[in-house]
């Protein structure tokens, strides 16, 4: 029996893949996509001498990490295509709510208040 869980990244529950049980996030593209974000930031931390060692070996470091950045672009580039277009209807989406909403508050209040007072019930 798979048992539900809450993903740590968006909050939603979901069902955790039967083959990684230890799953503490959904498999929608943008939890994904946070994750490796996190992953890498926490392997970092945990090896902050890596990249130390490596400047006082190479002369041209900077060199590599702007040629490494362009590499994990390229790669992530159409990962991150899908991230944006999936991002950008749900955002959209989004503007069109909040709006709706925004022009529904400001007829309630009538047109001569300004700011955020007077939205008190
Ligand atoms: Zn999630």
């Amino acid at each position: 029996m798979a048992e539900e869980r809450t993903c740590k990244i968006c909050g939603k529950s979901f069902i955790p893949n039967k083959y990684r049980s230890n799953q503490t996030v959904c498999s929608s593209l943008e939890c994904q996509y946070q994750r490796q974000l996190d992953n890498m930031k926490k392997w970092r931390n945990r090896n902050p001498n890596y990249f130390k060692y490596k400047e006082s070996q190479d002369t041209s470091w900077k060199e590599t990490c702007r040629q490494r950045s362009l590499d994990w672009r390229k790669k992530h580039q159409e990962y991150l295509k899908l991230y944006r277009e999936e991002h950008r209807d749900r955002h959209r989406q989004y503007m069109k709510d909040y709006m709706r909403e925004y022009r529904k508050k400001r007829a309630q209040e009538g047109h001569g208040k300004t700011g955020a007072e007077g939205t008190v019930a």
